[in-house]
């Protein structure tokens, strides 16, 4: 599967105005400005794909990516705005979380974690919630290109004995290219999963 015919569907703020909730999706998480657009706009080789989760009134929304007729990325708002109110931030909780918890043709999330930053409050809060859903979780440690060959392997080696029994973890760069065709078979495996 490639994912170069990949075009933007269309953005929502409420669960009913999804897509039809058949075939399969694969979700991208993370902090604000952990690198997510970098990162889908790699992994499907486009360059400004993403960018349009980006444009002003789009960045809390849920956006959704048609792939071919029946699979699709889904670009989840970053959570930690420093912008948003705290009923903004709230309402994210609420769309997200029941999109996550409801969304039947959701297969699995890549999570995207700063390789400098490590796991932060939100990141663990999202999985101590998702990871109950028993749904297939890969992540991704970017922006690697900012350390070392022998750090990032050292932070890799951590992440895998904290998280290695409920994900697969990579180290990534969407800037740097590191990863990306790993990161592209992840995805596929997660698109193509039966669970
Ligand atoms: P998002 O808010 O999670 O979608 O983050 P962006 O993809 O917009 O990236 C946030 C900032 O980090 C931008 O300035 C990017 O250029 C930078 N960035 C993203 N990925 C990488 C990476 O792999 N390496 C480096 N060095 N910078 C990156």
């Amino acid at each position: 599967m490639v994912f170069e015919n990949i075009d933007f569907e269309k953005s929502i703020s409420e669960l009913n105005q999804s897509p039809k909730d058949v075939g399969s999706e694969v979700a991208f998480v993370g902090r604000s400005n952990a690198g997510k657009s970098t990162a889908i706009n790699s992994i499907t080789n486009r360059n400004s794909l993403a960018k349009t989760s980006k444009t002003p009134g789009r960045t809390q929304l849920i956006n959704f990516f048609k792939v071919n007729e029946n699979k699709r990325f889904v670009d989840l708002p970053g959570y930690g705005f420093a912008k948003a109110s705290k009923e903004k931030q709230k309402s994210w909780n609420r769309l997200v979380t029941n999109y996550i918890k409801y969304r039947q043709s959701l297969k699995g999330v890549i999570l995207i974690i700063d390789i400098r930053r490590g796991f932060g409050e939100m990141d663990l809060m999202f999985l101590d919630f998702y990871l109950p859903l028993n749904k297939q979780l890969h992540i991704l440690l970017t922006k690697a290109d900012k350390l070392s060959k022998q750090k990032q392997s050292l932070i890799l080696n951590e992440a895998r004995e904290i998280y290695g029994s409920i994900a697969t973890i990579q180290i990534f760069s969407g800037t740097k290219k590191i990863g990306v065709t790993e990161a592209q078979d992840q995805v596929i495996r997660i698109l193509e999963s039966t669970k």
